[in-house]
């Protein structure tokens, strides 16, 4: 069999899906699970794409490259390799039973089914009916099979169309989530840990495009740091059906100006204020309707509530964010599956630490940040923070 007798079927969940919504997730679905194989693939070659009813099937490779790709389309509950067979009975059960030959190589499964649809009634049996005869082929060759419509281990499942049918054989997970670009677009504060890369792709599962803000601490962090910025947005962004920018924001000397003017227990939460002023303004520009920050609940001392309604008081834009109950174990987990786990743990200097005390204020009060932010020019600051922003 040569790749060009493949196609890919495509899977999702349709609970939440209807009548509108259903045409327009997928379309999405569809339009980005084709950029992702292109993009894998490198192929120039069209890849046909038609729409059985609540699946999507896609005519192109089949390879480690593509299969990689679609792990990586938010949206897709799972996927198949099809193989073509031309529409005939005999010829789509002698295509099962070799399906079940190669099965039976690695270990069959104990119980299963056949389900097939038709896109064109051109047999004259019905499904159920195709489902039977091809079904009873299989457990005539494999008596000890139990066929089991409501909990198979293994499906078999057939489509059947006009001239060519298509046959799947094994079926792989995908992450499940809403197609990105079904939900708001937002901008990520990334800092180069673990926790706001996973933040990213947890809103990016969630249907949601995002780009991303990194405060650079030089001339006091090193460019190691802003080359591991980087390879994170590479990273997550491979998530995503468009490469969306890094805002770079020079912080390093707006973070002195701050160290030399307050109380070094308070520097964390004012950095921290400073950050969300600039990330809002950035936003209108990155067209973002939130922020995205990597912030879970207790993580750190300076995690409190206090610190996080402080924060909340200066952004323009609501602040989400998706970790706040999850455990450092959850977080190092999805990191690993999202595969940003290797780049995080990569040394670096955080820049939230640049001339701040070890112990940063748990609670921090209305009144003695007032009293410390008085000494600041923060309009000015978070105008010329703003102007000398570049893309990457
Ligand atoms: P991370 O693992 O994402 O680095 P963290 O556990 O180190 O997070 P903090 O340093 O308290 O936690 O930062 C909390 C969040 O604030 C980060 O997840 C990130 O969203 C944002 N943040 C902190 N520092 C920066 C920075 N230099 N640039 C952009 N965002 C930052
Ligand atoms: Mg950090």
């Amino acid at each position: 069999m040569t790749d060009r007798d493949r196609a890919i079927l495509l899977r999702y969940h349709e609970v939440a899906l209807k009548g509108d919504n259903r045409k327009w997730f997928e379309d999405r679905l569809a339009m980005n699970s084709k950029k992702a194989l292109k993009a894998a693939l490198g192929s120039t070659s069209p890849i046909q794409v038609t729409r059985p009813y609540g699946r999507i099937l896609l005519e192109t490779e089949w390879n480690p490259a593509s299969q990689d790709a679609l792990k990586r389309v938010f949206g897709i509950s799972s996927f198949s390799p099809m193989r073509k067979v031309p529409t005939r009975l005999d010829l789509l059960t002698a295509a099962a039973l070799e399906e079940f030959a190669k099965l039976a190589q690695v270990g069959l499964p104990k119980t299963f089914r056949v389900k097939t649809r038709r896109s064109d009634k051109v047999l004259p049996e019905t499904s159920v009916e195709i489902d039977r005869i091809v079904g009873s082929a299989i457990k005539d060759t494999y008596p000890q099979l139990v066929v089991d419509l409501k909990n198979a281990d293994f499906t078999l499942e057939l489509e059947v169309r006009l001239n060519e049918s298509f046959i799947s054989s094994e079926k792989i997970s995908g992450e499940g989530g809403l197609p990105v670009g079904s939900n708001g677009r937002l901008l990520t504060l990334i800092s180069g840990g673990l926790d706001s890369p996973v933040a990213a792709l947890s809103v990016l599962k969630r249907g949601s495009p995002t780009s991303f803000v990194h405060f650079y601490g030089a001339p006091f962090v090193g460019e190691e740091v802003l080359e591991k910025i980087e390879d994170l947005v590479k990273l997550v962004n491979r998530y995503q059906p468009e490469n969306e920018p890094l805002y770079v924001v020079p912080f390093g000397k707006i973070q002195e100006r701050i160290a030399l003017a307050t109380a070094p227990k308070m520097r964390t939460i004012l950095y921290r204020r400073m950050m969300i002023r600039i990330a809002s303004k950035l936003a209108q520009r990155a067209k973002a309707l939130a922020l995205v920050t990597g912030e879970s609940l207790g993580q750190v001392a300076s995690q409190t509530l206090e610190n996080m309604s402080s924060i909340n008081e200066v952004a323009s834009i609501p602040i989400l964010r998706p970790l706040i109950t999850f455990n450092k174990d959850e977080i190092i987990a999805q990191a690993k599956r999202w595969g940003t786990y290797e780049t995080s743990i990569r040394p670096s200097i955080d820049c939230c630490t640049l001339f701040a005390d070890r112990h940063p204020t748990l609670r921090a009060n209305a009144a003695s940040i007032q009293e410390q932010e008085a000494r600041l020019n923060i309009a000015e600051w978070v105008e010329e923070a703003a102007s000398t922003t570049y893309v990457l």
